[in-house]
C-alpha cells in the first residue's frame, strides 16, 4: 500500500529582512496518518519551516524566495493562514499562545471560528477535546493565564483540534515542561493520531522523546536537512546517538 502525501515542501529557501538566508533548500513530506518529526538544535530553522508552511512569515519580515509548498497537490504558498485552516492545516505555535484573559473553554471555542457546520458538531468536538484532555475539563472555567504551562500547552492543542484539522503543525510542545508532562502530552498526540487520524508535523529539540513517538524524522542543521529516515532507524543511527540523543 502506498501512503498518500498530504504536505510536500520542496527545496524552499527563506530569507528574513531581504538579506538573512535561513532556510537553504529544505524538502520534506508529511504522509497522511503519520507523525513526522522535524528535529534540530536551537536556531536550526524548525520554527521558520513551520511558519513558511502556514504562511506566518510576513509579520516577521520573512519570505519564501525559492521552492514550493503543496498540500494535497495544490500550491498553498499564497493562501492566508485562515484559508489553510479551512483546508485542514493548522499551526500550534511555540510558547502555547492561549488568550490569557479568556477561560479555557472560551479559548477552545475560539478554535471553531472557521467552521461552517452547526453548533451541535462543535459541542461534540468540545466533548472530544475534554475526553482527550481531562485536565482541560477540570479547568474549563479558569482563566487561561492562571493555569499551568502544561495546561496552556494542552489548551493550545485543544483549540487547534476545534477546527477539525487534518494536519497539525506543532511547534516545540515539550518546551519548558517537566518530563512527566512531556510524556503525557506526547501520549495524547499519539492517541489523536491513531484514533482521530490527525497527521502531525512536529518541531522538537527534544530528539529523544520525539523519535519515540514519531514515525519518521528529519534533522535540520543551519537551514538544511542533513538526515532523514524512519524514526526507529534514526534512533539507532550512531551520529544521531552521539549528537542528538546525548549517548554513544
Ligand atoms: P528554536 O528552537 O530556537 O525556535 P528553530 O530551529 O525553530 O529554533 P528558527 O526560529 O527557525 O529556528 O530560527 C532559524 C534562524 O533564523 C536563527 O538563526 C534565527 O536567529 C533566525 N531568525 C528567526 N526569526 C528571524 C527574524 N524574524 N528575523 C531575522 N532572523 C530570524
Amino acid at each position: 500500500t502506498t501512503t498518500e502525501t498530504l504536505l510536500e515542501v520542496n527545496n524552499i529557501e527563506v530569507i528574513y529582512n531581504h538579506v538573512i538566508l535561513v532556510l537553504k533548500g529544505v524538502s520534506l513530506k508529511v504522509p497522511k496518518g503519520g507523525i513526522t518529526a522535524l528535529l534540530g538544535g536551537n536556531g536550526a530553522g524548525k520554527t521558520t519551516t513551520l511558519k513558511a508552511i502556514s504562511n506566518l512569515l510576513q509579520s516577521e519580515r520573512g519570505e519564501v524566495t525559492k521552492g514550493s509548498i503543496r498540500y494535497r497537490g495544490d500550491r498553498v504558498q499564497d493562501l492566508t493562514p485562515t484559508d489553510l485552516v479551512q483546508r485542514g492545516v493548522i499551526q500550534v505555535m511555540e510558547g502555547r499562545h492561549c488568550f490569557e484573559h479568556l477561560t479555557i473553554e472560551e479559548n477552545l471555542m475560539t478554535g471553531a471560528y472557521t467552521r461552517r457546520d452547526g453548533s451541535g458538531a462543535v459541542s461534540a468536538d468540545l466533548e472530544m477535546v475534554y475526553n482527550y484532555f481531562p485536565r482541560l475539563r477540570e479547568r474549563r472555567k479558569s482563566q487561561a493565564g492562571y493555569t499551568s504551562g502544561g495546561e496552556q500547552q494542552m489548551c493550545a492543542i485543544g483549540r487547534a483540534l476545534m477546527s477539525r484539522p487534518e494536519t497539525i503543525l506543532l511547534d516545540e510542545p515539550s518546551m519548558g515542561l517537566a518530563p512527566q508532562l512531556v510524556e503525557e502530552i506526547f501520549g495524547i498526540v499519539k492517541d489523536l493520531n491513531e484514533r482521530e487520524g490527525v497527521s502531525f508535523l512536529l518541531a522538537e529539540q527534544n530528539t529523544n522523546v520525539a523519535l519515540r513517538f514519531a514515525h519518521h524524522g528529519y534533522i535540520l542543521e543551519s537551514g538544511r536537512v542533513v538526515m532523514e529516515g524512519p524514526a526507529a532507524e534514526l534512533r539507532e543511527n550512531p551520529d544521531v546517538k552521539e549528537f542528538y540523543l546525548g549517548m554513544s
